[in-house]
């Protein structure tokens, strides 16, 4: 059936409350762990009772949990179905049901309540786990075909190097009819191996962890004295799949955030180019974990979460100013993601008038960095264009127009808080090349100039992250980012 977001998750958490699960509320997404950054899965706020630190107040519980995942970041809208903020459904088990039922409502979930058709419906196991291949295959009777078995990087899930951890089971749906495929004809030969990893004809939506084991210090795996069951299904990823849309995006849970940044930019979603439709995607995600993140109090800053904040409204802002946003246009993006938040977490609302104030006030900022750099910039692309393609500073290069040179690239970047891609971007329409050797090369001398003192914690550079590590709390685990395009300054 084709289902609302909000319906989506209903039915999820009206599930598993007809089968003696206490609906929980979220918990915050700055966790009361000490030691994790951000809340990354429904199972953080359970964590205590799972190690057996703290008693479980009910035997099942399951709730909607808000989730930001920053090592997604780079993701975001590259894929179909990453996020930086999502919701995971989740349905827990301390020490009641285990393995049988976990897997016997997952089915029934995904294929009576959600009405996938069960032959689109594939599953991963960890490779040693017998017992999970046996209830999918005997039990619940998936063909052998698309069950599949796979590596502890995938299938076996663990809190972190030591404590509980255990198997776990994926659920896959397949988007391209089977037909299609050689595997199941087999008179047309064997044809392409299939892979659960094939992101164009696959969508993981949810993992049932079998947490029911201990690892120790000296990584020796020992039963738990309780059986748990913790799960995770990505909400916008069903939802997805169930209005039949080509990305997570797409969804009305992201959708309206997406085309009110479109209608700002002049531009109709449908019939923007895929790089203007990124960006576009890109603004719907980080506003909306911006908005939570916000509301959960954290704010911007340069340190912690309050720079993964502050991060990821300043690639709002420049992805805006990318496709031409003149003015501060970030609050009105972000009261549509909070017109939309009401199912997810009602305390947004009462917190509109303090996000809203505090995203004009961080526009505010990072504009005025950009229109500072933005007139260096156009000095240093009036000379190189007058320069002709005698500004390359390495040399070597084939490219014979302009080049704005890295020394100038660099310049922008580190004193001036100008985002690199921003530059590239900016610099391309004016036809003239950006010289990234000569950008590495300065950046690698500045690394070397102030490699020992270095204040402000700098993701771009190679070792930022464990910069960052030094600059939290001792024992604060952090999941780091991939390539970046913005630096943070002053
Ligand atoms: P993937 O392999 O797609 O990155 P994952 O295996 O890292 O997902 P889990 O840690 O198993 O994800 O999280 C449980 C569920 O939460 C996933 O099955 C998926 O539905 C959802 N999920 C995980 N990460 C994201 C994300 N970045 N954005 C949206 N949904 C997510
Ligand atoms: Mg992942
Ligand atoms: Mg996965
Ligand atoms: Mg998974």
């Amino acid at each position: 059936p084709k289902m609302s977001g909000p319906e989506v998750r209903q039915a999820f958490l009206s599930f598993f409350q007809g089968r003696g699960h206490t609906k929980l509320p979220s918990s915050s997404l700055v966790p009361e762990d000490p030691t994790v950054l951000l809340t990354i899965a429904g199972m953080l706020q359970f964590k205590p009772v799972f190690l057996g630190q703290a008693p479980r107040k009910v035997a099942r519980a399951t709730t909607s949990q808000k989730c930001v995942r920053t090592n997604d970041i780079d993701n975001v809208g590259a894929t179909a179905r990453h996020h930086t903020f999502f919701e995971m459904l989740g349905n827990f088990s301390f020490g009641d049901y285990f393995k049988k039922e976990a897997i016997m409502w997952a089915w029934e979930l995904s294929t009576v309540v959600y009405g996938l058709p069960p032959e689109r419906v594939w599953v991963s196991v960890y490779e040693e786990d017998e017992e999970a291949l046996a209830l999918w295959r005997d039990v619940v009777g998936v063909d052998p075909s698309r069950i599949r078995k796979m590596g502890a990087a995938d299938n076996f899930w663990a809190s972190g190097p030591t404590g509980p951890c255990g198997p776990c089971s994926e659920l896959h749906h397949d988007f391209t009819p089977v037909e299609l495929y050689y595997d199941f004809h087999p008179e047309r030969g064997t044809g392409p191996e299939v892979t659960l990893e094939d992101d164009s004809r696959f969508i993981e939506f949810y993992n049932l962890v079998f947490m029911e084991l201990n690892r120790d210090a000296a990584g020796t795996l020992t039963p738990l004295a309780a059986k748990n069951i913790d799960t995770g299904m990505g909400l916008e990823r069903m939802a997805q799949i169930l209005q039949g849309v080509p990305n997570n995006y797409e969804t009305d849970l992201i959708f309206p955030i997406v085309a009110k940044a479109a209608e700002l930019a002049g531009l109709d979603y449908a019939a923007a180019p895929p790089a203007a439709q990124t960006a576009l995607k890109v603004i719907g995600d980080h506003v909306r974990a911006v908005v939570y993140l916000l509301s959960d109090g954290v704010l911007p800053s340069n340190v912690g979460r309050g720079y993964v904040l502050r991060r990821l409204l300043r690639r709002v802002i420049m992805k805006g100013r990318l496709l031409g946003i003149q003015g501060e246009f970030t609050p009105a993006v972000a009261q549509v993601a909070i017109a939309l938040s009401g199912d997810c977490d009602p305390a947004v609302a009462g917190n509109a008038g303090r996000i809203i104030a505090e995203m004009a006030r961080e526009e505010a900022l990072f504009s005025a960095t950009l229109s500072k750099g933005q007139k260096q910039l156009d000095d240093m692309l009036a000379r190189a264009l007058a320069a002709g393609s005698s500004s390359s500073s390495d040399g070597g290069s084939s490219s014979s127009g302009p080049v704005l040179a890295g020394a100038d690239a660099f310049l922008l970047y580190d004193s001036f808080g100008f985002p690199l891609e921003l530059t590239r971007e900016l610099a391309e329409a004016a036809g003239v090349a950006l010289d990234d050797p000569g950008f590495e090369a300065a950046m690698a001398a500045q690394r070397a100039r102030s490699s020992a003192s270095r204040e402000a914690v700098d993701l771009t550079a190679d070792g930022g992250l464990s910069q960052l590590a030094a600059a939290l709390p001792a024992g604060t685990s952090f999941e780091g980012y991939g390539a970046s395009d913005l630096v943070l300054a002053g």
